[in-house]
């Protein structure tokens, strides 16, 4: 289903909780609402649902306007992150409530309850209740369950958020696959930068109530339209005295200019590793983390606290070493501008 929001607006009391947002999804995209708590993921998601009323603004599946639309009529699913299964009941028959509820035929609830079984893979499992599953199980019945009445939308609140780290990871490629196989719209509420970058076909950072930034992970990695979307994505540093890094100095006759520089664009090593006519700047290691397949490196210059990695061959660098530094490339911002300098 193809999906538009334009102008959405809603207060809670005088607190603007989601302001200005507009976007539009392609048909079987899976998009991942990003951003910080309470910045206004959730109420977005539960107004497409219907479960929240609109201040203003229109929300249009298929080009036709739904705001009026309650809940059943909207043809969603929705899982939450606390799976929301019903206790007593087994996972055949949580997954057949929606359709009991919509009066399907027993026969056809029998036959849509086996395909979803089969479906999530939970064969064998049909006649256990809730509390004899894992968490990752129930998570995919409730999966299962929002999927039954063939919805052409589903919407994931936090999905994974009660599972831990590991099964977590499973979960978020069967989810990639089965999003693939089923080609169902759907978009997917996180707090977590790697599960969005993982899963999603495109991230919407949500801040304060505003749609910060769409596209690709990718997209929005490499080409950030804001310093917060820059510091939320990935790992770096933000530079507010641009002057003190050399090769940068033009861009600090822009008053109020912060640099933000990835760790991959930072080189570290001694003076003669670089040309002389390069620019570099003289530096301090002060820590070093080991980080599994590689090293962090933080160096300070001047002011500033760059980051940076170092291959795992071995600990060549101490923290007080001096060290040449070399940024390649900074992304700027100032009040009422984003660009790119390359330090060449
Ligand atoms: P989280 O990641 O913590 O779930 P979120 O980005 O999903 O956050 P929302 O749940 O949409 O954010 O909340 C946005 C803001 O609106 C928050 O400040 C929240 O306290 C407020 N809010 C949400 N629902 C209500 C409500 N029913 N009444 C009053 N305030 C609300």
């Amino acid at each position: 289903m193809h999906v538009e929001v334009r102008g959405l607006n809603k207060k809670f009391g005088s607190f603007q909780a989601v302001q200005d947002v507009n976007f539009s999804i392609d048909k079987g995209q899976l998009i991942g609402l990003l951003g910080p708590s309470g910045g206004g993921k959730t109420s977005i998601l539960r107004m497409l649902a219907g479960l929240e009323t609109v201040d203003s603004g229109d929300i249009l599946f298929h080009g036709n306007r739904v705001n009026d639309l309650p809940p059943q009529e909207r043809g969603i699913g929705f899982v939450f992150q606390n799976y929301a299964l019903f206790k007593h009941m087994t996972v055949a028959d949580n997954i057949a409530f929606g359709l009991e509820v919509k009066k399907w035929s027993k026969a056809k609830i029998k036959e849509r309850v086996a395909e979803l079984v089969e479906l999530t893979g939970l064969s064998g499992f049909e006649r256990r209740l809730p509390h004899q599953l894992s968490g990752g199980q129930r998570q995919r019945v409730a999966f299962a369950r929002a999927l039954a009445p063939e919805p052409q939308l589903l919407l994931l609140d936090e999905p994974f958020a009660a599972i831990d780290a590991k099964i977590r990871h499973e979960l978020r490629s069967w989810l990639r696959d089965m999003i693939d196989r089923l080609g169902i719209t759907s978009i997917f509420v996180t707090h977590d930068q790697d599960e969005a970058i993982e899963v999603a076909d495109e991230i919407m950072i949500i801040n304060k109530g505003r749609l910060e930034q769409k596209g690709s992970p990718w997209e929005i990695y490499k080409d950030p339209q804001s310093p917060f979307v820059a510091g939320f994505i990935g790992e770096s540093t933000i530079v507010d005295n641009v002057s003190s890094l050399r090769g940068f100095e033009t861009a600090s006759s822009w008053p109020g200019t912060k640099a933000l520089i990835r760790p991959e664009y930072v080189e570290i090593g001694q003076p003669s590793e670089f040309p002389i006519l390069s620019a570099t700047a003289k530096g301090r290691v002060r820590h070093i983390h080991f980080r599994g397949s590689e090293w962090l490196v933080e160096v300070e210059v001047g002011s500033s606290k760059l980051v940076t990695y170092r291959s795992l061959e071995k600990q060549v660098l101490h923290p007080g070493d001096e060290v040449q530094v070399l940024i390649h490339r900074a992304y700027l911002f100032n009040d009422s501008d984003s660009w790119i300098m390359e330090n060449k």
